[in-house]
């Protein structure tokens, strides 16, 4: 068969442009299937990251991305700006496909990441990293005494609530129903809170602004009532989907369809087979935590090289 790779890493995060730089360092000569759209990840999505060790005076989102692309690049990375269709794990080699071609490989790392879900406003994405976020650990610094409204009823929209109430004047939480899915605890929390207040029964059906958030339009859905909310920022909370369509049936994944691993290792029930960054994490999804595991998954796909080539 010809040219089987050591390693192919499908996606182009933090997580598989460090995995990328690493398998490249150890002369694995990696290809990298970035996707045909969204090469960079969910990062190209934001403005100010202020989080990622290194940079001390922040650094843009897309900046960041490219910087890894390049450093990839750099040590021989292959990069692909294509999207992987279809893979079959348990064969040997592993078999990738494109729309146009087929690829084989020793071992892989996934690192598809996850898609924060939106509301589908019609001005949400053109003020995403401009009030509008998805993330109050990236994101609630930048709102210091500012008021701040919060979409979302169940736990984490408690907890990135509860949270955000360090930084905001005033955090409004918009929730559909007349009551939280939360649990007790989270729900308790948050109605204990004195900078917590709730709007019941109610949606979010655009957020406004020219450069920056400036309100939220709000429809309630039991009397139809429209009306304006002024805020600095929106925050949604209702959820994020892994990107494991591709291998759903192939290999474990857990009840919300996030691939398990054997931590602290980045295995997973196929051998040769790693994963790395939000496709496995919902617990901290963070671009250095997806950088972290990235290096993770390079390092053990190379052990596994090492011991099964
Ligand atoms: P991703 O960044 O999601 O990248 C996965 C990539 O793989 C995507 O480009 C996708 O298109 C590609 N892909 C998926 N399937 C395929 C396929 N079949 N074929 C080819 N390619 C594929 N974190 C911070 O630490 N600090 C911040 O300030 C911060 N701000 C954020 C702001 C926003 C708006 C969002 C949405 C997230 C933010 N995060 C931040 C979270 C951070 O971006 C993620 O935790 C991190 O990007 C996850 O990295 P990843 O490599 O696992 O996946």
């Amino acid at each position: 068969m010809s040219d089987v790779r050591n390693v192919i890493i499908i996606g182009s995060g933090p997580a598989g442009y460090t995995a990328a730089v690493y398998s490249a360092r150890a002369e694995l000569k990696p290809l990298v299937f970035e996707g045909s759209v969204t090469a960079g990840g969910a990062l190209m999505n934001t403005t100010d990251v202020e989080n990622f060790p290194g940079f001390p005076d922040g650094i843009m989102g897309p900046d960041l991305m490219d910087n890894l692309r390049k450093q990839a690049e750099r040590f021989g990375a292959e990069l692909v700006a294509d999207d992987v269709l279809e893979v079959d794990l348990a064969a040997n080699p592993k078999v990738i496909k494109t729309h146009s071609e087929t690829y084989y490989a020793k071992s892989v790392i996934l690192a598809m990441g996850s898609g924060y879900r939106e509301l589908g406003l019609p001005n949400e994405k053109r003020l995403s990293g401009r009030g509008v976020s998805w993330c109050a650990t990236c994101d609630g610094f930048f709102f210091r005494n500012k008021d701040i409204v919060v979409v979302g009823g169940g736990d984490t929209a408690m907890e990135e609530a509860t949270f955000l109430t360090r930084f905001g004047r005033m955090v409004t939480v918009v929730h559909r129903r007349g009551e939280l899915r939360a649990s007790k605890i989270m729900q308790d929390r948050a109605f204990a809170n004195d900078k917590i207040r709730f709007v019941w029964d109610s949606e979010v059906t655009d957020v406004l602004g020219a450069d920056r958030v400036e309100a939220v339009k709000l429809r309630n859905l039991k009397t139809g009532e429209e009306s304006e909310l002024a805020t600095d920022a929106l925050f949604i909370a209702i959820g994020h989907d892994p990107r494991t369509e591709l291998v759903k049936g192939q290999i474990d994944l857990d009840d919300d369809g996030y691939v398990k691993v054997s931590a602290p290792t980045t295995e997973t029930n196929i051998d040769g087979v790693f994963a790395a960054g939000d496709v496995v994490d919902h617990i901290y999804r963070q671009a250095i935590t997806a950088a972290g595991t990235g290096c993770s998954a390079s390092l053990d796909s190379e052990r596994w090289l090492a011991t099964n080539d």
